[in-house]
């Protein structure tokens, strides 16, 4: 087929859910269609492996996004997606490149930012450098106490609960005690995960000391205190460590859903606009996980391949969400079906019910990442 005939898909984004998408478009539709990545980093990062960093593991892979695109055949624009216009099918960047597209897929990821002013927010981008100090004040006994908390709003429900874990088996091995608490909005520890999940989590979490106050409502008004109920309950702890809250991109030329998220189907199309799809922390499902992120590249991709004549029926978006949950000791694997924001059919076990088994369950991306040489921590 010739070059001028090939359907153009242009993919925003360097993350979890552009990479899906990009490498099952390549399984699903082959030479049917280019495909386009822009992203402004050259490199994807294995977020989810950032929280040992600051317990002196190795820091999360990264690994060269020109090397994964020439890998599926695709063109790698270093460029940032600015806006989109839906009547030409041009997504217009930030250096003022057109590019003309058949289908266009944004996988721009969430914006973080620090709920309350005051506390240590987590940002995987500098893992260590936020959180070591802290881990060695605790295991030389200068911190002995620590509040996690998490927004009105949840993100990413995994991170706040293995830095807890982690936390509380470092002091326990160091034989320092530190008064641990998360402070969450969610009705049970890690409910999305389900019933059976959250109460084994429940367990796990006591054992290791660490307490859990659910259905909270906190802010940190100074540093140091957390404020929970407007003030029923008031907190004081050594360090207050914070789960950032998380904002759409809010595109130009797209329909705008709350706090900026990209609205979209059950197959990952944006909602009213022809050709053009979302997915992952950008989209505005309930959760932000990587796992569902690539779920959603699925669908979108499977509706893209379609649309370029691949012999497929596009299935929607599954949303079954697998979690690894580090916990300085043994790992838990989680597993649920989610409806809006809660899990059902709900599974926690010692080894993994998913191959390979990776932090990001990804059906595409993460045997393909398992299959380079360079991934010791991916899997
Ligand atoms: C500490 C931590 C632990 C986590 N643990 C887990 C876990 O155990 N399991 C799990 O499944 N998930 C986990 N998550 C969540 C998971 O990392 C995210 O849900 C996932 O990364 C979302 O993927 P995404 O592709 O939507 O967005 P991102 O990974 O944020 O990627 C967005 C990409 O878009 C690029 N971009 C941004 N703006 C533009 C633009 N204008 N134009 C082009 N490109 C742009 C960015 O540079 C980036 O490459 C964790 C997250 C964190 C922070």
């Amino acid at each position: 087929m010739s070059e001028a005939k090939t359907f153009r898909v242009v993919i925003a984004g360097g993350g979890v859910a552009a990479l899906e998408a990009a490498i099952a478009l390549r399984e699903l539709a082959g030479a049917l269609v280019s495909v386009q990545l822009v992203a402004p980093n050259t490199e994807f990062s294995y977020r989810p492996m950032s929280v040992r960093e600051p317990f002196a593991y190795a820091p999360a892979d990264q690994y060269p996004l020109a090397e994964i695109a020439a890998d599926i055949g695709a063109e790698l624009v270093v460029d940032e997606f600015a806006w989109v216009d839906t009547e030409q099918q041009i997504a217009h960047t930030t250096k003022g490149v057109e590019l003309a597209y058949d289908a266009l897929m944004l996988a721009l990821g969430a914006h973080m930012k620090s709920p309350f002013g005051h506390g240590l927010t987590i940002d995987d981008r500098r893992m260590d450098e936020l959180l070591h100090g802290v881990v060695q004040d605790v295991e030389e006994g200068y911190v002995r106490s620590i509040a996690f908390v998490a927004p009105a709003r949840m993100g990413w429900p995994l991170p706040l609960y293995e830095l807890a874990l982690m936390t509380a088996a470092r002091a326990y091995d160091m034989g320092v005690h530190a008064d641990l608490t998360i402070i969450t909005p969610e009705t049970a520890p890690l409910a999305i995960f389900g019933d059976e999940a959250s109460e084994a989590v429940g367990e796990l979490l006591s054992d290791a000391g660490v307490t859990v106050i659910t259905s909270a409502h906190a802010q940190v008004p100074e540093e140091g205190q957390v404020v929970i109920q407007n003030g029923e309950t008031t907190l004081n702890a050594d360090r207050v460590i914070v789960l950032p809250e998380l904002f759409g991109p809010s595109v130009r030329g797209l329909p705008a859903g709350e706090h900026g998220f990209i609205p979209i189907d059950e197959h990952a199309k944006v909602r009213g606009v022809d050709r053009v799809y979302a997915a992952g922390d950008a989209a505005d499902f309930a959760v932000k996980h990587g796992g569902l992120a690539a779920q959603q590249a699925d669908a979108a991709a499977e509706s893209i391949a379609a649309l370029a004549g691949a012999q497929l029926t596009p299935e929607p978006f599954r949303g079954e969400i697998h979690g690894v949950l580090l916990t300085g000791r043994k790992p838990r694997y989680l597993t649920a079906h989610i409806s809006g924001s809660r899990g059902y059919s709900s599974q926690i076990t010692e080894t993994a019910t998913w191959i390979p088994a990776t932090k990001i369950a990804a059906q595409y991306l993460a045997p393909y990442l398992a299959r380079r040489a360079d991934s010791p921590n991916a899997a």
